[in-house]
C-alpha cells in the first residue's frame, strides 16, 4: 500500500513524495479512502500517528476537484483544533501537502490582534483553520460566514471539551450547513466524546489506532 497507488490528485502525491512519504500510517491508510468518498470519520488517533495527514490528504483531494473558487470568500473547510499551536501546525501541514496547488488557507486564533485575521478572512479563504473561542468572535462581529462549509474536521475534540469549548462548539457547529462531511478525532472516546460525536456525525467510519 502506497501512496503512489492511491486514487489521489496529482499535485497532492507530488507534494508527499518530495516529503518522502511513501507509505500511508495506519490512521491514514484506514481514512483516506472513505474520506475521499465523502462519509464521515471518527477516528481516534493520538498525536504522532500521522492524523493530521489522514484529514487533510482528503479535504486537498476535494479542494483540486472543486471548480475554481479563486473569486470566492467564504471557507468551504473548517478545521477546528484546541490550540493555536495545534492550528499552526495544521496549517503548515496544508501549506506543504498543497503546494502544488492553489488553496488558501487562513489561521484564525486568540491571544493575538485580530486585524491580519480578518484582512485574510475578507480577502478569501479555502481552509479556514481555528480555535473555537476567537472563530466565534469574529463569527459575531460577521466577518465569517461559515455557510458554504462543506467539510468540517473537529481534531482532538477530548482536549477542547477538557478546555471548556463544549458551549462555543455547539454554537459554531449551529451555524454550520448540516450537508457536510463531518471528520472527528480524538485521543480517547470517553462518553461525552461519543455523545458529541453522535450529535456531529452521520453513519461514520470508525477507525481505532
Ligand atoms: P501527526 O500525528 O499528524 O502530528 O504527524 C506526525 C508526524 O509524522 C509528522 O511530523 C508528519 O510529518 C509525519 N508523517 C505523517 N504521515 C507520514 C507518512 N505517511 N510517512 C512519513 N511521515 C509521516
Amino acid at each position: 500500500n502506497t501512496f503512489e497507488k492511491m486514487d489521489l490528485f496529482e499535485p497532492v502525491k507530488k507534494a508527499l513524495a518530495e516529503q518522502n512519504y511513501t507509505t500511508p500510517t495506519p490512521i491514514q491508510a484506514q481514512a483516506i479512502p472513505p474520506g475521499i468518498a465523502g462519509q464521515d470519520i471518527l477516528g481516534c488517533a493520538q498525536t504522532g500517528t500521522g492524523k493530521t495527514a489522514a484529514f487533510a490528504i482528503p479535504i486537498l483531494d476535494f479542494l483540486g476537484h472543486e471548480k475554481p473558487r479563486a473569486a470566492a470568500k467564504r471557507p468551504t473547510t473548517l478545521v477546528l483544533a484546541p490550540t493555536r499551536e495545534l492550528a499552526i501546525q495544521i496549517d503548515e501541514s496544508f501549506r506543504c501537502y498543497g503546494k502544488h496547488m492553489k488553496v488558501r488557507t487562513a489561521l484564525v486564533y486568540g491571544g493575538v490582534g485580530q486585524g491580519n485575521q480578518v484582512q485574510a478572512l475578507r480577502r478569501g479563504v479555502d481552509v479556514l483553520i481555528a480555535t473555537p473561542g476567537r472563530l466565534i468572535d469574529l463569527m459575531d462581529q460577521g466577518e465569517l460566514d461559515l455557510s458554504d462549509v462543506q467539510i468540517f474536521v473537529l481534531d482532538e475534540a477530548d482536549r477542547m471539551l477538557d478546555m471548556g469549548f463544549l458551549p462555543a462548539l455547539k454554537k459554531i457547529i449551529a451555524n454550520l450547513p448540516s450537508q457536510r462531511q463531518s471528520l472527528f478525532f480524538s485521543a480517547t472516546l470517553a462518553p461525552k466524546i461519543r455523545e458529541l460525536s453522535n450529535q456531529l456525525l452521520f453513519n461514520p467510519v470508525s477507525i481505532n489506532v
